[in-house]
């Protein structure tokens, strides 16, 4: 783990409580606290802690795909593929990013609006 300690890296060594819902060699997945939707998980890398998408080196690469592979499991695994889901990644304050360790959203289970509004 590098010194980018972060929620999700108290969460990731278990020092902190969540839903956890999704486990490979790569990811974790646990539901957010605040869902945007009936359906909404995080999934992050646990051996690496990427501050932002904008730090993701080439050699790191493979680790984003890793995230939506596991984002895509999780929703067959739940019965979601077929409806279909979103998945969002948030970079810096003006996409909306809280927590600066890398991580995907999964938004499912309803019919979503559209996305990208200014507020
Ligand atoms: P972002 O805004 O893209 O950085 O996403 C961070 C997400 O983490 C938000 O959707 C928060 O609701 C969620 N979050 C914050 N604290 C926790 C927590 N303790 N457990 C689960 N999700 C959290």
């Amino acid at each position: 783990m590098s010194d980018n300690d972060t929620l999700f890296g108290k969460i990731i060594r278990r020092e902190i409580p969540a839903n956890i819902v999704y486990e490979d060699d790569q990811v974790l997945g646990f539901k957010d606290i605040a869902p945007q939707a009936p359906v909404h998980v995080l999934f992050v890398p646990k051996n690496e802690a990427i501050p932002t998408l904008d730090d993701l080196k080439p050699q790191q690469a493979e680790l984003v795909g890793r995230l939506v592979l596991a984002a895509a499991e999780y929703a067959r695994r739940e019965g979601l593929a077929e409806d279909g889901y979103r998945v969002v990644m948030n970079c810096r304050e003006h996409g909306g990013q809280t927590v600066y360790h890398i991580h995907l959203h999964l938004l499912a289970g309803a019919h979503l609006g559209r996305f990208g509004t200014p507020r």
